[in-house]
């Protein structure tokens, strides 16, 4: 069996169509929906993942702020710059690009985002809406996830879940979004301490792999026709970019599965703008 590619490319390329379409649509009732990145110190993958969310944002015709902070900008002035933007009514949607320079402390950082701008949904608030089952932004990655698998047509209810991965970031609200009422999926949350991952990934109808370990699932671990999302980026040693899934070999036995790159990583992008838009419309759109 060969499976079916799930490009998340192309999706992303017709949500981001819709997201400008709304945009548009927003800003002529006077409302332009802003993005603003906070980056602080000057490292290069942080910059490049900046960078595209900026051209992005414009390219959907969003109002798109990037402030660039020296590496030795102290955490009482990162707060500083978050309170302001907090204060800003033309911004939306923070985001504080990770990671942050050793000498900053992410956390209370995180929890100083307005959780009505808060689109990366790493606040805590945020976070433990979504945990208790009444969600307000869904993070990027997840909910990228999310499309996909509404895009390759496969029904989270009863199906059963493996998630490879326990991050605040990926792994774990991507569990709580699959259990949400109406996602009803039957969720397994699998990590380094799991013992026998691969019993645990065959047992799946869909396994995503979200570990940052090059070719860690493999083709015996994934059952005929399961629908595999990889959501891992690992530089290779030619410099180009590999999933944790090992692709060739999976997609003879999986029924769908996304490649890397094409696949979760311009999902992610997406969804940012989509919750960009949604939160201008909850703040500031015309009331019906
Ligand atoms: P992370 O914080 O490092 O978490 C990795 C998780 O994988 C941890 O829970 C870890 O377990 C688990 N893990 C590591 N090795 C494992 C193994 N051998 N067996 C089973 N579980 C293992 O990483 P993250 O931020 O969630 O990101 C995960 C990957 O997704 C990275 O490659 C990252 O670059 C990528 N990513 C991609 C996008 C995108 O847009 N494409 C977005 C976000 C992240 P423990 O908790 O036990 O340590």
């Amino acid at each position: 069996m060969t499976a079916r590619i799930i490009d998340g490319k192309a999706l992303a390329a017709r949500t981001r169509e819709r997201i400008a379409q709304e945009v548009a649509e927003l800003s002529a009732a006077g409302v332009v929906p802003g993005l603003a990145a906070v980056i602080v110190g000057d490292d290069p993958a942080s910059k490049v993942y900046v960078g595209m969310k900026h051209k992005a944002s414009e390219a959907a015709g969003m109002h798109s702020r990037q402030v660039i902070l020296p590496t030795d900008t102290s955490q009482v002035d990162l707060h500083a710059v978050v309170e302001d933007l907090n204060a800003d009514d033309a911004i939306d949607g923070i985001l504080v690009q990770l990671p942050l320079p050793d000498h900053l402390d992410p956390k209370p950082v995180q929890e100083l985002i307005d959780p009505a701008k808060d689109v990366d949904a790493l606040n805590p608030y945020t976070a433990g809406r979504l945990a208790v089952g009444d969600p307000t932004f869904f993070s990027a990655t997840p909910y990228g996830v999310l499309m996909l698998l509404d895009e390759a047509g496969v029904s989270t209810a009863g199906a059963r879940i493996t998630i490879v991965g326990r991050s605040n970031l990926v792994g774990r609200p991507l569990a709580n979004i699959l259990t949400l009422k109406g996602r009803d999926a039957t969720v397994t949350i699998a990590h380094s301490r799991t013992k026998d991952l691969a019993a645990v990934c065959r047992e799946a109808d869909v396994v995503v792999a979200a570990a940052g370990r090059r070719n860690l699932v493999t083709a015996d671990m994934v059952r005929p026709g399961a629908t595999v999302i990889d959501v891992g980026t690992n530089r290779t040693e030619e410099g180009t970019l590999a999933g944790d899934v090992d692709f060739d070999a999976v997609a003879e036995v999986a029924g769908a599965i996304t490649p890397v790159p094409g696949g979760v990583g311009p999902m992610t992008v997406t969804m940012l703008l989509q919750n960009t838009l949604e939160a201008a419309r909850a703040r500031r759109g015309p009331t019906e």
